[in-house]
């Protein structure tokens, strides 16, 4: 079969001439990094947009790890956070040497808030939710409990970039909100990250932590990493900026789309979006009735070169280097659905015939599935 590869995501671009007019004059200037025009100019642009005070890292991780260094938390200090999502999240935490507690999730996906309060000690100083595949986290329960229990709340947005909560940009929530602007994002400056803070304060100590503490030729203030966003980075988001309404529309279109041609599938579930959030369409996963069918279709799709991924399998909890490391709570339901969950093809130029392709083959395969049962 000589069918075009379709992966899960593909980098958008900006045109090409309006990107090397941008980096033009990095040859003049000769200055690449180190908080230069670019890097200034699309803080404040990027600040605009998400109606934040913003401080740029070099990726998304960077600004999730920092974030939490930033709190200064008691070494040991326990994080509740969601096992359903990408490694990072956890790595951020673990790396801070503080220990991450595993809540299971909610029909959305999201961290199920109604399980939190059970997990908190003594020892708990922050909650770690994600609002993944865009789908917005139970935010006013969980700035209840963090209110109730004095934590610090720090959002991993990675997948909510341009998101809207009842009008209010979802940068806003926590005392703390990340972004990653990874080329596989729906925004992306090739790589990229962003923390969204509150207060003064609180951007002065992430800059002393992506830059080596470094204030003044002579004065050193902290211990700090380098984390900077670098200039090809600032340009590449700065164009990329300009596009980011259109993009998502296309996105939109492509995910009514596959809704359109999806529903009713016996057997599937489709991701429901609520009407009180203005979405980007980042993701589109289904969700299996039958796990054998899941890793079923997962591979007849491969072999019709595409790829669609198990996003997010294995749980973060399972992964090789934290499974029975960590107290786990009753992961129930984030274990039916990391067993379940595939997320298909979906970026802002996707074509219709490609997400047909996709769409045939698993119905095909569903319908295989029915007569073998
Ligand atoms: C992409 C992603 C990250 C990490 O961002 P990078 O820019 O790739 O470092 C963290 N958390 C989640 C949920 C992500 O999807």
């Amino acid at each position: 079969m000589s069918e075009k590869k379709l992966l899960v995501t593909r980098s958008s671009m900006p045109p090409f001439e309006e990107y090397a007019e941008m980096i033009k004059p990095l040859w003049e200037s000769r200055w690449l990094t180190n908080m230069g025009e670019y890097h200034r100019m699309f803080e404040k642009e990027i600040g605009d947009y998400l109606e934040s005070r913003v401080s740029l890292t070099v990726n998304g991780h960077m600004a999730l790890e920092l974030a939490i260094q930033s709190m200064n938390f008691p070494a040991g200090s326990e994080v509740i956070t969601t096992p359903f999502t990408f490694i990072s999240t956890t790595h951020a935490i673990v790396r801070n040497g503080l220990t991450p507690v595993f809540c299971d999730i909610g029909e959305d996906f999201t961290i199920d808030v109604s399980k939190i309060e059970n997990l908190i000690t003594e020892r708990t100083a922050a909650i770690v939710p994600v609002h993944v595949y865009g789908n917005i986290c139970n935010v006013e329960e969980i700035e209840r409990i963090a209110f109730k229990y004095g934590l610090k709340v720090i959002y991993d947005a990675a997948h909510a970039f341009g998101e809207r909560y009842h009008g209010r940009s979802i940068a806003q929530y926590g005392d703390m909100s990340i972004f990653s602007f990874h080329a596989t994002k729906v925004f992306h400056s090739i790589e990229g990250g962003a923390v969204c803070c509150r207060t003064n304060e609180q951007y002065e100590t992430l800059y002393n932590l992506k830059n080596f503490g470094i204030r003044s030729e002579e004065l050193t203030v902290g211990v700090g990493a380098n984390a900077k966003m670098n200039e090809f980075q600032a340009a590449m988001g700065l164009c990329n900026l300009k596009y980011i309404t259109q993009e998502i529309g296309k996105r939109k279109l492509a995910v009514e789309r596959y809704q359109e041609l999806l529903a009713g599938t016996d057997g599937l579930w489709l991701n429901r979006r609520r009407e009180d959030v203005e979405s980007n369409y980042a993701y589109f996963p289904i969700l299996f009735e039958d796990a054998e069918q899941r890793d079923v279709i997962y591979q007849k799709l491969r072999e019709h070169e595409i790829y669609a991924r198990k996003y997010f399998y294995p749980l973060t909890a399972d992964a090789a280097c934290f499974k029975n490391k960590y107290r786990n709570a009753n992961l129930k339901r984030a274990r039916y659905v990391t067993d379940r969950i595939l997320t298909l093809p979906l970026y802002a130029d996707i074509t219709e015939e490609e997400q047909n392709r996709v769409v045939s083959v698993i119905k095909e395969g569903m319908a295989q599935g029915r007569m073998r049962l």
